[in-house]
C-alpha cells in the first residue's frame, strides 16, 4: 500500500524500512500539553528505530490527530459536531451553507471540521455547544443579522417576509432577461450546489 524507501533516511541502512500501522505518537497541544495519538501510520527502522511520515501517511494520520487535539483542548470531537449540525437542519431545514452564512462562519467550515482538515476555534465551539442545548439561538442569530430564515431544503415557514422564496425566483429571472442587472439581491441565501 505505501511506497516503502529503499534506504533508512536517518542511517542510510538499505532494507530495513517497515510500515507500523497501530503505532503511538506523541504531540503538544497549543497550551504546550502533550497529547497521545493512537492509530498512527509510519516507517520504522529496524536498523536504527528512527520513525518518519510520508505525504499519503500524513493525510491518513491528520484526522486522527487533530481529534485527539480536540479532547486534550476540551473541544467537541468531529462526531459531536456531526450530531449537532444533523440536529440542528433537521429542526430547521437549513442547509450547511446557510448555516454557515447565519453563524458568519468561513464557506466549507463543517466540512472541514467534521473530516478533520481543520480544527474548530474556541469561539466556534463554543457557539456549537449552545446550538446543541439552545437550538433557537440560529434563530437569534439569523435575526440580529438580518438574515433569511427560508431554508434552502424543507418546509419551514419564514421568519422575514421581506426574504420570501418568491422574492428569490422573480430576482433570479429578472436577472436572466437582463444579464446587465446585479446577479445577487442582499441577504439571498446561498444555495448548495
Ligand atoms: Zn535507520
Amino acid at each position: 500500500m505505501f511506497k516503502i524507501p529503499e534506504r533508512c533516511p536517518f542511517c542510510l541502512n538499505a532494507g530495513t524500512i517497515e510500515v507500523l500501522e497501530n503505532d503511538t505518537w506523541e504531540f503538544m497541544n497549543k497550551d504546550r500539553r502533550p497529547f497521545e495519538v493512537s492509530g498512527y501510520t509510519c516507517f520504522h527502522c529496524k536498523a536504527c528505530g528512527e520513525k518518519s511520515v510520508n505525504a499519503e501517511m500524513d493525510k491518513l494520520n491528520h484526522p486522527k490527530v487533530l481529534d485527539a487535539r480536540r479532547i486534550s483542548e476540551s473541544l467537541l470531537s468531529s462526531m459531536e459536531i456531526k450530531h449537532i449540525l444533523e440536529k440542528v437542519k433537521e429542526k430547521f431545514g437549513f442547509s450547511e451553507a446557510q448555516l454557515e452564512d447565519i453563524l458568519g462562519i468561513g464557506a466549507k467550515s463543517f466540512t472541514r471540521w467534521k473530516n478533520g482538515t481543520v480544527c474548530q476555534s474556541q469561539t466556534a465551539d463554543a457557539l456549537l455547544r449552545a446550538l446543541d442545548k439552545h437550538p433557537s439561538v440560529i434563530e437569534t442569530i439569523a435575526k440580529a443579522r438580518k438574515l433569511s430564515l427560508v431554508p434552502t431544503k424543507k418546509g419551514r415557514p419564514a421568519a422575514n417576509k421581506s426574504q420570501k422564496p418568491s422574492t428569490t425566483k422573480s430576482a433570479k429571472i429578472a436577472t436572466k432577461r437582463k444579464p446587465a442587472l446585479k446577479a445577487r439581491t442582499k441577504a439571498q441565501p446561498r444555495m448548495q450546489g
